[in-house]
């Protein structure tokens, strides 16, 4: 299972004005940082994150005999298959389990899916999925390990080296890798040349631990400030971690305490509200994880946070994740 780049020139003519092409802006942290640093805006996107690219392409492909869509996911993914079978008028079926806040089920069925609460965990989520696909037909539509989502979340990787032909590195904030393994592969076949860095949280990063061992393993999944980068690759992942392990340069981590404040510096510098994934890129070149050598952008894949968090967050409080917390400090640049 290969993708080209005329796969996601594709998909990107497939989403053209139902999927956002979105604004590449200067970040005020610029001068900190000494080099042109850019942020890519997908919070701008109609579900308020990029996955929307991905589920499009792969839901606008689909042949038109297909009875519906089912997925399971907690997050951006479900919203994005929501609006994309909405769009295509195709039954969506999102399933999840009980410990799903009652925001992210009232957001996804806001946008016309059927939910389906089943079991504890997302395994449990998942084997729901896979008995909709059995009994009535249903095509599954995965997150991150599937060629046309890969192809649809490439397309940021196109518009970032048409936006800014000039780009040294790209920071990509990395979970099952169909962002960070579609944009790589995209930037690469056009500009070889290029840096690419995928960024993920310290506690629980399954593709780090994956590219470390060689082969896709299962880590523990605890809560993060980056909610969004949680959850394993598949231990029977084909696409998203070769193309991790062939197309990025590097993998780099960063803690809870560093992704609180780039969080802040997001919000305090820029304005930007955004969900603690997005913040990863910044935190590494802040902590001098990831030196820059010239034009650089990083992806603000999502806004769909839970406000009174990221209010805590904003006054310096204290944040309880599961059984730690993080400690509150105030801002200061
Ligand atoms: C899904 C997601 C990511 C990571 O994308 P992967 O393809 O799983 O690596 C990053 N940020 C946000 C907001 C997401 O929803």
């Amino acid at each position: 299972m290969n993708i080209t780049l005329s796969d996601i020139h594709a998909a990107r003519d497939r989403i053209a004005g139902l999927a956002d092409r979105t604004p590449l802006v200067p970040s005020a942290m610029t001068d900190a940082f000494g080099v042109d640093f850019l942020l890519k805006l997908e919070i701008t996107q109609p579900i308020g994150a990029f996955k929307l690219r991905g589920a499009m392409n792969a839901i606008l492909n689909l042949p038109k005999e297909t009875p519906g869509v089912v997925c399971c996911s907690t997050g951006n993914h479900g919203r994005g298959v929501a609006y994309a079978a909405r769009a295509r008028g195709l039954r969506a079926v999102v399933c999840m389990s009980r410990l799903a806040p009652a925001a992210k089920v009232r957001g996804v069925r806001a946008l016309g899916a059927e939910v389906r609460i089943v079991g504890n965990s997302q395994d449990d989520a998942q084997a729901e999925a896979e008995r909709l696909v059995a009994a009535e037909g249903l095509v599954d539509i995965s997150p991150f390990d599937a060629p046309d989502v890969v192809a649809g979340q490439g397309t940021i990787g196109l518009e970032l080296l048409e936006q800014r032909p000039d780009l040294d590195t790209i920071l990509v904030p990395l979970s099952g890798g169909g962002l960070a393994g579609g944009v790589a592969f995209a930037a690469k076949a056009i500009r070889p040349d290029i840096r690419v860095i995928g960024v993920s949280m310290d506690r629980g990063a399954a593709m780090h631990a994956s590219l470390k061992a060689g082969y896709p393993v299962e880590v523990e999944e605890v809560p993060s400030l980056a909610d969004s980068l949680g959850g394993g690759i598949g231990l029977g992942n084909r696409i998203s971690f070769p193309l991790c392990r062939d197309y990025l340069d590097d993998v780099v981590l960063v803690s809870e305490d560093e992704i609180y404040h780039a969080l802040q510096t997001v919000y305090y510098e820029d304005r930007i509200v955004c969900e603690g994934a997005c913040v990863v890129g910044i935190a590494a070149v802040q902590t001098g994880k990831v030196q820059l050598s010239g034009p650089t952008a990083t992806i603000i894949t999502g806004r769909n946070l839970d406000m009174q968090v990221h209010a805590d967050i904003m006054a310096g409080r204290d944040v309880a994740l599961g059984d730690t917390t993080v400690r509150g400090r105030r801002y200061e640049p």
